[in-house]
Order: C-alpha cells, then structure tokens, then sequence
C-alpha cells in the first residue's frame, strides 16, 4: 500500500503482469478505434493477439463508443480486415440507443429523429422503431429569411444523437425544436467522445461534438447510452455467463474505456493509441495513471 492507494494500483504491462492478468480475466472486452484498427488500417499484432487470446479460451467481445455503424455493419468491417467476429460479440452505441428505447418502452406511435449516420437508423429499425433524419437530412439547407417559422414532427418522442460527418444547421433545430417543444421528448446521445481516429492519419471531432451543440442549443444534458455509461455492460453481463471481476476492458480513452470499466468493476488496460507503451490499471486507480 503506497499514498493510501491499492497496491500496484497501476503500471506497465511487463510480461509478468501480462501473465497474471491473462490468468486472472476470463473475456477481454475491447474498444475498436484506436485499439484493433485505425480509420480503415488493423493495427499491428491485433490478429495474433485476438488468436492467442482465443486458442487461451478468453471471450473476446467489442465495445465501442462508434455509432456510425450497426452491428452488422461492424461484423463485416472486422471481416474485411481478416477478423472473424460474430454481430453477437459487437455492443455499439447504435445499439445501446435502440435498446434503452425498447427497455424504456418508448411508445411504438412515437417517432425518433436521428442526428447520426446509418447505423443508428438501422439499429432502430431492427428494434421495430420509426425513425428518420441521419444521412438524408445532411443535404438539407436553411434560409433564415425574416418570420421563418421551422416546423416539425410533433409525434416525435426521442432525439438520438451521434456522430454525424453531414452535420448541419438544419439537424440542429430540428433536434432543438423536437426537444423543447415535445412535450416529454428524450435526449439521448450514443456518446460524448471529444474526438475520434475517424482516418487513420490523424483525429477527428467525435459524436461529443455533436452532442454538445444540441445541449447548448436546449440547455439540457442527455441521457448517455455508450461508454463510460455501464448501460452497455447490463446488455453484455445478459448476453454472456460472465464476472465482471474476471473482465478486463481494453481501450485507449481514459474518460471513457478505463472509466467505464472502473464504472462497472472490470479490470482495465489503456493501451496509447497503438504505440508500443501499455499501461495496466486496477479499479480506482485511474489518479495514478501519468
Ligand atoms: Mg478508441
């Protein structure tokens, strides 16, 4: 015990702590942008790792913030790049967002306008839910001439927002005019990551970004599905017989990977975006992570 901290409350994953770890953890849960692959490009060792862990007998499920995607669409991205991953191992926030609706029993005669891309649509459509916005909104303009009243579906009942490269003006009141003026309207984000390896050249403003503008815009906070949020894990503890003491979450984002296993009594490993340093971290212990 050192400073009243656990002790070793963190440190570098050296091969002797790789060992007792790998022992120690039944599933490995990771994050996909900046841990198995950046833009489009696997990340080095990622394939061999994925194959030790396995013929180990390790579950190895993903979790990621990314809702750009279904899940379907994520199970073939990982078939493109040689991984064989099934849709039954990928929890996106796409889905987190379709899922806290149906678990909320969010109303099938009510609407959900979508800041975001495919994956969400899709994502509420297989959950049986109405939707609209996303890509095709992203071409639409506004004109603010003198007593332009915007309108807008008055059945809409959530707004789900989340990481959208055709975010517009337009996308913006029609989320903040759903919100303020349906009375009982959700506002849900998929996530709130500042930035994200959207190529694998440099980074990019993530769903956080978004995210933020529609709270300005309404001055509310929302409600948020994906990591650090342990909702996810509610879904993969039902899915899989797992311990989340024998779980280690492996990511490359403090405030949200090791967060959100530290939220849900994993073990964590932060991994610096594909570079070679790795730094292991037991629960609580996230203030002494340099
Ligand atoms: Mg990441």
């Amino acid at each position: 015990m050192a400073n009243g901290l656990p002790d070793p409350p963190c440190g570098l994953l050296t091969a002797d702590a790789a060992r007792s770890l790998v022992d120690s953890v039944d599933a490995f849960l990771f994050d996909c942008d900046g841990v198995i692959w950046k833009g489009d490009k696997l990340i080095e060792g990622v394939r061999e790792t994925m194959e030790l862990l396995r013929k180990m007998g390790k579950k190895i499920v993903f979790v990621t913030n990314n809702s750009r995607k279904s899940r379907r669409q994520y199970s073939k991205k990982f078939r493109s790049l040689g991984l064989e991953v099934t849709e039954e191992d990928i929890f996106t926030s796409s889905f987190a967002a379709a899922m806290f609706l149906k678990l909320n029993n969010f109303p099938s005669e009510k609407k959900v306008y979508v800041v975001g891309e495919g994956g969400i649509l899709e994502e509420l459509k297989l959950a049986g839910f109405e939707c609209f916005g996303g890509p095709e909104d992203g071409k639409k303009n506004i004109i603010l001439e003198a007593d332009f009243h915007f309108e807008h579906d008055k059945n809409v009942g959530a707004v789900v927002v989340g990481l959208d490269q055709h975010f517009n003006y337009y996308k913006m009141q029609y989320a903040r005019t759903c919100i303020t003026e349906n009375p009982g309207c959700l506002f849900i984000a998929t996530n709130r990551d500042p930035t994200g390896h959207m190529t694998s050249a440099q980074e990019w403003p993530g769903a956080g970004t978004m995210v933020a503008a529609v709270s300005c815009s309404v001055q509310k906070e929302p409600i948020v599905v994906g990591k650090p949020s342990s909702f996810l894990m509610d879904f993969l503890l039902k899915s899989f017989n797992l311990e989340t003491s024998r779980m280690c979450m492996v990511g490359d984002r403090l405030d949200t990977d090791i967060l959100f296993g530290q939220n849900t009594g994993c073990k964590t490993l932060l991994v610096l975006s594909g570079q070679k340093l790795v730094v292991l971290s037991a629960p609580q212990s996230l203030s002494r992570v340099q």
